[in-house]
């Protein structure tokens, strides 16, 4: 009699073969050196003998880090770049620290030049262009890349076009190293044309894991000349002014604390969501419910978001919810359930039951905020 073997069934590699499990045996031990290699997949380092020429890419900083949109910019000029171009990438605005040098390294920047005065909150658009022509000047770039935001570097890249007369292509959807193509008449039709100078890259056009690395050696800015001749606009910046959470809509809101099913009491969401200057989100189960409105549900029959900061409370993660948060950066969830699928989408999950959790992170953000100065 022949045994039948469960096709489900856990298998083990080993050094000699693949080969089924006992439905008994379900560890396997790897060692420091493997589990190094499992954290962090070996990418090749892309290496330069001397760049004889410069991709360069623009874009601001927000609170000291690069968004995923100036990444994958970063990750166009890299995909494009040969064995004697470097990728040089500008920020405009501070530059924190070391975690975001590495994502630079990840989106294939070889360079990376810090221009720390010019922050996106402040509007100084006559400065800002003046700034990177002199750094244009000095570098000599044969290609510029920028991503097309709403949070300057679209306007920058415009003011530089049209100041150079540069060929350009904005709101791109599509590039390889022979084209570029950008939605026309709201996507109807597709305009293409060879490479340009200048190329705005819409958002997500341009996957930003790549499979090898840059350096980003961080490198001094060689000194830039305002010219104030440039100035021929007359303005007057009233400077930037916060929203409170609750009047931010919730595909606008940077920060999100949503309920799910396993939050008991909304009174400590909101505290928490006050806490945290927040707005507060939920899953179908609440809004069904009539616990919060429809207008704060997130999924795919709710709202998409966009937030840096997605914490799911007592959210299972079903594929309608995650539809909704799938651009959203970094996700933390809360949930009792290990095993629950949100905790293979966030980025940081913490296991616990919702209401505790929730109460020990507002005791320790008012501790925070009584020691701050
Ligand atoms: C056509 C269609 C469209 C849909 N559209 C959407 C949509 O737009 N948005 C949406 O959200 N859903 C949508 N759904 C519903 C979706 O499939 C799920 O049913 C819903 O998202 C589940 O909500 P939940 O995770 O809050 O609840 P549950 O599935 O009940 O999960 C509750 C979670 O909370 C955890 N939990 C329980 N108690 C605690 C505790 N004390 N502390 C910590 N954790 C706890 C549990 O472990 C569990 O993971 C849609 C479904 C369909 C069929």
């Amino acid at each position: 009699m022949t045994t039948r073997i469960n096709p489900h069934r856990q298998a083990q590699v080993s050094a000699d073969d693949l080969k089924r499990e006992p439905a008994t045996i379900k560890r396997i031990v790897l060692s420091k050196a493997q589990i190094a290699v499992e954290a962090h997949p070996a990418k090749w380092l892309r290496t330069l003998s001397k760049p004889k020429a410069r991709l360069l890419v623009i874009a601001h900083s927000d609170r000291g880090a690069v968004d995923d949109h100036a990444l994958q910019a970063i990750a166009a000029a890299a995909i494009l770049a040969d064995a004697e171009t470097a990728v040089v990438a500008l920020i405009l605005g501070e530059l924190n620290d070391n975690l975001i040098n590495e994502s630079l390294k990840q989106a294939g920047a070889d360079e990376v030049l810090v221009l720390p005065s010019l922050d996106f909150q402040v509007f100084q658009p006559d400065i800002e262009l003046s700034a990177i022509l002199s750094m244009i000047e000095s570098l000599k770039p044969s290609r510029i890349f920028m991503p097309d935001n709403l949070i300057g570097d679209g306007s920058l890249g415009r003011r530089l076009i049209a100041n150079k007369q540069l060929t350009a292509a904005t709101h791109v959807i599509e590039i390889d190293a022979n084209h570029v193509a950008s939605a026309q008449t709201g996507g109807s039709l597709l305009a293409i044309s060879e490479l340009p100078e200048v190329i705005l890259l819409s958002p997500n056009t341009v996957e930003s894991e790549l499979p090898f690395t840059g350096k980003a050696t961080r490198i001094e800015a060689p000194k830039i000349i305002i010219e104030n001749s440039q100035n021929t606009v007359t303005y007057q910046d009233l400077g930037m002014q916060g929203s409170k959470a609750e009047n931010i809509a919730l595909e606008d809101a940077d920060f999100i604390v949503s309920a799910g099913n396993g939050v008991q009491n909304l009174d400590t969401l909101a505290n928490l969501a006050n806490a945290l200057s927040a707005s507060i989100g939920a899953s179908r189960v609440v809004t069904d419910g009539g616990r919060l409105p429809r207008s704060k549900q997130v999924g795919a029959t709710g709202k998409t978001v966009t937030a840096s900061t997605y914490m799911a409370i007592g959210i299972s993660g079903a594929v309608q919810h995650l539809q909704g948060i799938k651009d959203c950066r970094h996700v933390i969830a809360i949930n009792k359930d290990a095993s629950a699928p949100i905790i293979k989408r966030a980025d940081l999950s913490i296991i616990g039951d919702a209401e505790e959790v929730m109460q020990a992170l507002i005791a320790e953000i008012t501790k925070a905020k009584v020691g701050a100065p």
